[in-house]
Order: C-alpha cells, then structure tokens, then sequence
C-alpha cells in the first residue's frame, strides 16, 4: 500500500457549552485531520486532538510533526500494521499524537482494502480476547457548571441511558467538590461515578479527598495529583485511599504503565490514542492492563470528532470491556465533521455501529473545509 497524495486539516470546531477543568477552559475544539489517498483512490482519515497539558501539542507543533511524518511516508510500502510503529519510529522520535494520526489514517485505508471494519481487524489480531462477541461500550458523560446545571444534566442524561459520570474537580475548594461529589453521588446511586482533578490536588488534600464520608460512593477517581510528583506520593495515594486510583496524565504507553505496575500504585488507566501513538500499541496497554487485573477507561480529548471518537471505539469491541467507559466526546461538538456521526444509543456504543469497512465514518469534506482553524489553511503534500 502506497500514498499517493495527502490532505493536513487544522480545525477549531465549538463545543455545545465551555468545559471547564481544573487548569483549563476550553471552548473549541483544535483538532487535525489527515486525508490520505492511496494508489487506488481509496481515502483514509486520521485524527489528532492538540492536548497542551497532556501531550504538550499545540496545533502548531502537532501540524508541524503531523506534515513531517507524512511527507516522509509518500513513497514508503506499507505493508502490515504491526510494523506501522517501527516505519513511524524511523522517521520521527516521539510525537505520539502525530503518529497516532497517521496510524488511524493508514489503517483506514488498510482496513478499506480488507473490506473489513477497523474494529473487527483489531479484534482478530488481539488474541487475547476471550469474549464470543463485542459487547455495546458504556460511554461516559462529563458533568460541570453549576451544581444546580449538574444535576439537571445528569437527571437529562441519565433519561436517555447514560450510567457512566465525570465530575470535573480541582477549580473549587475541596469542600466545595467534596458537596457537589455527595450530591451528586446520592442522585446517581448505583451507576459508575468518577471524578477527573487532571493534576489539580497536592497529596495531602488528594488523601483527604479520599478520605471523605462524601465521595465513598465513587467507583474511581483520576489523576489527583500532578504527573511530575515522585512515584512514592502515588504509592502512598494508593495506600490510604479505599476509592480506586485511575491516572491519565500519568500513563502515555506501556512504559509508565509497566513503572506503575511495579509499584502497585494504580487501580486503573485511561488511555488515549494520542497518548499511546495510535490504536495498535493502546491495544498493548489494554491487555498490559487485563493480564494485571487493572481497570481501563477509553478517552478521546475534548474534543475530537466522530473519527476519533470512531477509532476509539473500535479498540473498545477489539478488547472485549471498558468497565470505566469511554469519554466519546463528540458529544460535546456543537456539529460534527461527519454526515452520520458516532452517537449514544441509550448511552452505549454499538459495534453495529461501524459496520462499512475501514475505521467506520467518512468526514464531509465540505463540512472539514468550513471549520479550518482562523489563520490557518489546509496543507497539500
Ligand atoms: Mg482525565
């Protein structure tokens, strides 16, 4: 499989309402979408959020990274996926989010000349999948803004079958959070309820966290303290709270999450293909994960599009559960670049969902073309 010519887009798309986290406000959407066209015609898509906190990528430098890894691969015989890495990691040290991009793009188009959907790809290549049948992937909403807004959303959301939450944390006091936890918590009794402090709490206030009468009810909590803390602040996390620890910021792939095995100072990771570098080696991390008894929640950043949200989904039916659910956050996109977009079904995905052959969706391209970036253009190479 050759590339023939590629398309490099920038996009800002807006979301429904601003989301408020602990070190950030976000209100649009900057993502990056790369078409690929094979020697057949075939077009593949790919997709990468920018993640400044997380992955460090700003749209400049993941355009920049992105533009450098295709024009490198022009020319190249892409043969199996399994060695999709290895061609990347001989061009480009690094850069997870770019490659991951490029990763979904080439598998798309892989997967198109199977004629076969992503998902099942990855199924049949996981051996050690041991489930008869992909099971629909609860999806997870964020819950934020005022209390009074959280729980009239949650009520909402809950109507239409959502039973997987994510309280944002860490922008109010901890008394504050530890309020909106409880209430929220007795309304939502029953279902998986998670909050997310992306780094905000120092360890003291994180064990108090954990501590409280008022969030025992939670099914886990993500990534309460910063990343850059010594692993023995998150060994002694994990041994005074009763609640389990998830980490995110934490874990980019198979080496943090191998570091963390070791110490037993984690219950549970989220992974992100922009994280891991694409689809293939999360799949290494979520059956590092499984053979070690750990929890997994699937995520795309707020906000990808219905590609992302896509790929993401289709490592989910590839790995068999997602007991912590999956953050689809195309929901949280005012308007999607697709014609039929990745939706909630009574609060499930559905592999049926993806049944055309490749990752599943096909972009509208006129709709990619109105929601380039300002001050930015598509790149052609
Ligand atoms: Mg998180």
């Amino acid at each position: 499989m050759k590339i023939q010519r590629a398309e490099i887009y920038p996009l800002s798309i807006p979301l429904v309402e601003p989301i408020k986290m602990s070190r950030e406000l976000i209100v649009d959407a900057k993502t990056v979408l790369l078409c690929l066209t094979d020697e057949q015609g075939r077009q593949g898509w790919g997709e990468a959020s920018v993640a400044p906190l997380m992955t460090g990528e700003t749209l400049d430098s993941l355009l920049a990274s992105i533009k450098y890894l295709v024009e490198e691969s022009l020319g190249l015989d892409w043969g199996s996926p399994d060695r999709f890495a290895e061609m990347f990691n001989r061009v480009l040290y690094s850069n997870a989010s770019a490659k991951s991009c490029l990763e979904m793009a080439l598998l798309d188009l892989y997967t198109q000349e199977a004629s076969i959907p992503l998902w099942q790809y990855l199924r049949g290549a996981n051996t050690a999948i041991d489930e008869t049948a992909p099971v629909a992937i609860p999806l997870l909403r964020m819950l934020g803004g005022s209390l009074d807004k959280e729980l009239s959303d949650a009520k909402a959301l809950r109507e239409l079958g959502f039973r997987h939450w994510k309280i944002k944390i860490g922008s109010l006091s901890l008394e504050q959070d530890l309020h909106r936890v409880k209430v929220l918590c007795e309304l939502l009794d029953g279902d998986t309820v998670s909050v997310d402090a992306n780094c905000a709490l120092n360890l003291a206030d994180a064990i108090l966290f954990c501590e409280s009468e008022e969030a025992a009810r939670l099914t886990f909590v993500e990534q309460l303290i910063p990343a850059d803390l010594p692993m023995d602040d998150f060994i002694e996390l994990k041994k005074r709270s009763a609640i389990p620890i998830g980490l995110d910021e934490s874990i980019h792939g198979i080496k943090e999450l191998k570091q963390f095995i070791e110490a037993k100072a984690f219950s549970g990771a989220s992974l992100k293909l922009i994280k891991t570098g694409g689809v293939i080696p999360a799949l290494a991390c979520a059956n590092l994960l499984k053979r070690n008894k750990l929890e997994l929640n699937l995520a795309c950043k707020v906000a990808e599009t219905s590609l992302s949200a896509a790929a993401t989904a289709s490592l989910g039916f590839a790995i068999g559960s997602v007991a912590w659910g999956f953050s689809m956050s195309n929901q949280y996109l005012q308007f999607d670049i697709c014609d039929e977009p990745l939706i909630a079904i009574n609060g499930y995905v559905k592999s049926s969902q993806l049944a055309h052959s490749g990752v599943g969706v096909t972009p509208n391209i006129n709709r990619v073309k109105e929601v380039i970036a300002k001050g930015y253009s598509a790149i052609q190479c």
